[in-house]
């Protein structure tokens, strides 16, 4: 059995449809990579695990003064509901939250650029918002060729400055907004928050050798709403699939174990689950290697390693050695190399970004009619992936040393939102 590019870009195709978290689209998709997995004879299932989850029944937005005017609009999952009637209020542009934009925020309905980030959310709330509206895409973006994202008030932002009314527009309406001089808003919010289930599929093989030295392969295979993740990250879990085909095949020296995430795009609650999960057995994990993002046609590869220097310039060697250009660097990387990071867990990343103009992701762009990806593109990185598993995995000393650098762990710290009280 040697590893096809083909076989797993048709995997890819099969996918290739929406699967946010705990959806039954994503419980499908696992499912489907648990039959392929249980194919190669090896030992895996699913392992569920609760996600704080909303639903968004109805949200209104509405310009009442100097014009009247109601905007497409979506409600932040887990935000809380406007009172009954909704909720009446002066309209406010926060640009960047700077003082100035802070002392006129209370009592508001503010407008804030692009995201909520944790940091801007503590100001508004500490500033007395009345409602936070963001908006998404850009302002080309035309209705019917883009969508309004619908995004969620996660609970590292709730959990430590209290709920909000939160609301998403298109970019292009929030300059409508702003260039018109809207100063007073209607809006409805109704929403309810509930326990959803996701899951993690997970397959082991056993070393011959070093069965007490585990390396983790991991891919996530949830997507956004709106996008059929075919980039991000399909593409990955497809890649990792043939790897377990190879070394089912081909037994390893130390045990390997293959995990596919759920509930990624939602902050990384699948690796946080099964790093919770797994915890007394974290001490055998001597390498994480995650693939998020690959087979882009134009693109660029990148090796983010969450490690020393060391293994830096250990990898480095190996991608030289394989006649793969890569640029392998020291640093970390939003994706579920990040729990195994913070367990002291060396990761190295394996991706290939799309380049400037054939790079779509989060949104529906992301998708095989976009024409950006292709199954010769995506043997780059499963040949990289292949190549570097080989190496370790037969050392006769395992050559990475279990050490995370000082500037990586702070890194990891700041991602995860750890203050410094905490450390
Ligand atoms: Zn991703």
């Amino acid at each position: 059995m040697q590893v096809s590019a083909n076989r797993a870009f048709s995997l890819l195709k099969e996918l290739a449809f929406e699967r946010v978290s705990c959806s039954e689209a994503e419980k499908k998709a696992a499912q489907r990579l648990l039959e392929e997995a249980e194919k190669s004879g090896v030992s895996v299932k699913i392992e569920e695990f609760p996600v704080a989850c909303g639903k968004v029944n109805k949200v209104k937005l509405v310009v009442t003064a100097p014009y009247q005017k109601e905007y497409e609009v979506t409600g932040y999952e887990r935000a809380i509901s406007t009172p009954d009637g909704g909720l009446d209020g002066k309209f406010y542009y926060a640009e960047n939250l700077l003082p100035v934009h802070m002392e006129n925020a209370k009592g508001k309905i503010v407008m804030i650029n692009g995201r909520l980030r944790r940091a801007d959310y503590e100001k508004l709330q500490k500033a007395g918002a009345a409602a936070i509206i963001t908006y998404s895409g850009s302002t080309i973006d035309r209705i019917g060729e883009s969508d309004c994202d619908i995004r969620k008030l996660r609970e590292p932002l709730t959990n430590d400055f209290g709920d909000a009314v939160a609301l998403n527009i298109r970019a292009a309406d929030a300059a409508e907004i702003v260039r018109r001089g809207a100063t007073d808003m209607h809006i409805e919010l109704e929403s309810e928050c509930y326990e959803g289930i996701s899951q993690n599929v997970c397959a082991v093989i056993e070393g011959k050798k070093y069965p007490d030295q585990v390396i983790s392969f991991g891919a996530h295979y949830d997507s956004v709403y709106f996008s059929t993740g075919v980039y991000d990250n399909m593409s990955g879990s497809v890649i990792i699939m043939e790897l377990l085909k190879y070394f089912a095949a081909h037994r390893p020296d130390r045990t390997m174990k293959f995990n596919w995430y759920g509930s990624e795009e939602q902050g990384l609650l699948g690796s946080k689950a099964w790093v919770a999960a797994h915890e007394e057995e974290l001490d055998q994990h001597v390498l994480m290697i995650n693939i998020d993002v690959a087979a882009a046609t134009l693109g660029q590869n990148a090796a983010p390693v969450l490690a020393t220097e060391k293994v830096v310039g250990y990898v480095d060697a190996l991608m030289k050695e394989a006649g793969i250009a890569c640029d392998v660097r020291l640093d970390i990387y939003s994706s579920d190399c990040i729990p195994f990071a913070d367990h002291g867990i060396p990761a190295i990343n394996l991706c290939r970004f799309g380049a400037p103009g054939a790079n779509y992701i989060h949104d529906r762009r992301d998708h095989l009619k976009s024409a950006y990806i292709d199954a010769k593109s995506l043997d780059i990185t499963l040949q990289q992936a292949l190549y570097l598993a080989k190496r370790v995995d037969s050392a006769a000393s395992f050559p990475i040393q279990k050490e995370i650098s000082p500037d990586i762990k702070n890194k990891v710290d700041d991602y995860l939102f750890k203050t410094k009280k905490d450390k």
